[in-house]
């Protein structure tokens, strides 16, 4: 690859240091430009459930050189069962179907992600943690941009991969309200002691309008998620132990190890709490400002396709400013031309993950269950499974990568 293109614009800021900002970094700085991520947190951050990588993000991570350390940092999961209050199981489950994957797909922990993405774009740029922008202005030959602690600097363009909150898109396109739109429900994940002796194995349990899933990859420790329906008045974004205290009374009821994992959740040390929504723009930029990621069209984290659409944005983006030479006029469009049907199949689709998953109540509670103890007596549950699993598999590929 050679470095000594001339750009228009050379300097990128990009805010956020999850999946889509150090994917981007990556391509940013293999092509030449001279990169700065800035991630509010101390130090990149672990945590989150498992998550997807499916179709042609598949070939991003392949294009990235990075396929071996995906494989060897994969779940491997062997599969999951979906049990009663009782913890008998009622259907068990494969490692594909329980994914809901397609050949070829892969499933990984967010942190491990995380932290591959980032070793793989920390040489050659700068990433500065514990800061974040306060402020950006943007002028005609770039924007300045003000931080928190560090001394305001101007860049030739910034990019929002500060997700689903993002603060880069509430600046300069306006505040969350306008974009985002709610499935009512809500989610979060901890880390708790792997005292179920799962091995590389998933349990599901589900009860009118709430669902908890365990598993584990590591002897020692579990990951467990809670999904349930969010109240009105959720508590702030920063109120940890407020979030905890919520999750514990939504789930006071119990049934199956609910009352055991909700007391390991205050050591959990990676606690993950968000509702579960959906961002919608009709535009991903404005001027030199562009949004990457969850930030632009976060599908929510129940959709199982917000990994795949951030790496595979990350890379058109990069790519495109590469082909204008740095033009984020051009760029910037042929990001969003490229890219508006991959991403609008993958919102739907997300849309309709993130509502099914859980039975509303008793009576849909009652037929999914019923389906579930069914699957059990059917030879081939794969061709059972097909309807679920082809659009998924249509909507992770529906976009041809260019070679920029
Ligand atoms: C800790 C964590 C756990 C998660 N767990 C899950 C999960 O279990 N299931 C799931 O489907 N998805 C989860 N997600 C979301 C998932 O990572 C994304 O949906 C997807 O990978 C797209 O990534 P993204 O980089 O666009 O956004 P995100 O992964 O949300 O990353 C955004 C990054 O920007 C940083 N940031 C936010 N505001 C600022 C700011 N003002 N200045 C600088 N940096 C800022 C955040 O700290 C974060 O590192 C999690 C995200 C995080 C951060």
């Amino acid at each position: 690859m050679t470095n000594t293109q001339q750009f228009a614009n050379k300097t990128v800021l990009i805010s956020g240091a999850s999946v889509a900002g150090p994917a981007l970094a990556f391509w940013l700085r293999e092509y030449g430009f001279t990169v700065t991520v800035v991630e509010q947190a101390p130090a990149l951050r672990e945590g989150g459930y498992k998550v997807d990588i499916r179709g042609v993000a598949m070939e991003v991570i392949d294009r990235m050189g990075l396929s071996n350390e995906i494989r060897k940092a994969s779940t491997d999961m062997r599969g999951g069962a979906w049990v009663d209050a009782n913890g008998k199981p009622l259907a068990t489950l494969g490692p594909d179907l329980i994914g809901l994957r397609s050949p070829g797909d892969d499933e990984v922990l967010r942190g491990d992600l995380a932290r591959i993405l980032f070793d793989a774009s920390k040489n050659g740029v700068e990433y500065r943690f514990g800061d974040s922008i306060t402020g950006l202005v943007e002028h005609a030959d770039g924007v300045e941009v003000h931080f928190r602690t560090a001394a305001p600097r101007v860049f030739d363009l910034v990019i929002g991969a500060d997700g689903m909150h993002s603060t880069v898109r509430r600046s300069v396109f306006g505040p969350e309200e306008r974009f985002a739109r709610h499935t009512g429900m809500a989610a979060c994940v901890i880390s708790v002691p792997n005292y179920l002796d799962l091995d590389h194995w998933e349990l599901l349990h589900a009860t009118p309008g709430k669902m908890v899933q365990v598993y584990s990859t590591q002897q020692a420790s579990a990951k467990a998620q809670f999904i349930f329906p969010a109240p009105e008045q959720l508590p702030d974004r920063r109120d940890i132990a407020a979030q905890q205290r919520l999750v514990a009374e939504v789930f006071a009821d119990g049934g199956w190890e609910v009352a055991n994992l909700l007391r390991a959740m205050p050591d959990s040390p990676d606690f993950y709490f968000d509702t579960v929504s959906q961002i919608h723009l009709e535009h991903w930029s404005r001027g030199r400002v562009a949004l990457l990621g969850d930030a632009a069209y976060c599908p929510s984290p129940l959709s199982g396709q917000g990994t795949s659409m951030a790496l595979v944005g990350a890379y058109v983006l990069a790519g495109e400013l590469r082909a204008a030479a740095g033009d984020h006029r051009v760029a910037f469009a042929a990001y969003q031309d490229r890219l508006r049907e991959y991403i609008d199949a993958n919102l739907t689709l997300g849309w309709n993950n993130a509502t099914q998953m859980v039975a509303g109540d008793a009576k849909a509670l009652r037929m999914q269950t019923t389906m579930l103890k069914m699957l059990r007596y059917l030879p081939w549950k794969g061709l059972a499974l097909r309807p679920i699993i082809k659009p998924i598999e249509k909507a992770a590929n529906a976009v041809r990568l260019r070679t920029y």
